[in-house]
């Protein structure tokens, strides 16, 4: 009865903030497939963290708020092969994930993040582009410009399924390459604050997290911030979201006590 009341009062919390906008030509099966395939590059060409405190940091945290957004969003999240893994490189300040629930976490992110509630804060975010679904939305985007026309009508006469494997795994690279735009970006941002605080993170640390991003890109920009909005948008925009989210942080600790 307990679960039963928590699922209620998250789902009424958060119906309209996980609300997802924006126009897709593929299935929730093809960001599955084209995620697999990516993500299977991605493995064979990183040097891959397998044990210790920070793989268990981050295999932890993924899977609190991966069951958060499944128990949210469960048409999508169930449909997904959730999975996360920890890149072994400490320059890298950076974290992704790729369409159907494949995600990466750098080494490098990892002090900035410092706490699991940090940690959670780029979990969120990273989750929410899956459930949108921001990569085959980008995809789409790519498919409607003239390149991805160029590559479409190339590959539209292909039957076969591996044909079509393939059709789709080059429509997911060319999309892949795009940075997300600010909009899916602070899509992302908003509906990973729901995600982190019904697992019971605590949101108020997105703040601090973004205000240390900011701080530490005395150099060149970490790819992850410049291809993302700036600092003071993103967490002017936070600050805005805090009152529609601590709600939900707070019924998640009642749940958990
Ligand atoms: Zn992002």
């Amino acid at each position: 009865m307990k679960i039963v009341l928590r699922s209620l009062a998250l789902l009424v919390l958060t119906f309209a903030g996980t609300a997802c906008q924006g126009t897709n030509l593929y299935s929730v099966q093809d960001d599955v497939a084209m995620g697999a395939a990516a993500f299977d590059e991605v493995k064979a060409a990183e040097s891959l963290i397998y044990s210790g405190p920070a793989y268990e940091q981050v295999q932890r945290v993924t899977s609190r708020v991966v069951a958060a957004a499944v128990e949210i969003d469960p048409e999508v999240s169930n449909r997904f092969a959730w999975e996360v893994v920890l890149i072994d490189d400490d320059d890298m300040v950076n974290a992704f994930c790729l369409p159907g629930g494949k995600m990466a976490i750098y080494t490098g992110i990892l002090p900035v993040a410092g706490s699991d509630d940090g940690l959670a804060v780029v979990i969120g975010h990273e989750i929410a582009h899956a459930t949108c679904r921001h990569g085959t939305q980008r995809v789409t985007q790519s498919v409607l410009t003239e390149i991805g026309i160029e590559i479409f009508t190339e590959n539209a006469e292909l039957s076969t399924d591996q044909e079509e494997r393939e059709l789709a795994t080059i429509l997911a690279e060319v999309g892949l390459g795009l940075p997300f735009s600010r909009d899916h970006e602070l899509e992302a941002d908003r509906v990973g604050l729901f995600y982190m605080a019904a697992a019971g993170y605590d949101p108020r640390e997105a703040i601090g997290f973004w205000q240390r991003m900011s701080a530490g890109g005395g150099g060149a920009p970490p790819e992850w911030l410049s291809t993302h909005p700036s600092d003071s948008t993103r967490i002017r925009k936070i600050r805005g979201i805090l009152p529609e989210v601590l709600p939900v942080y707070q019924a998640a600790q009642i749940s958990d006590s």
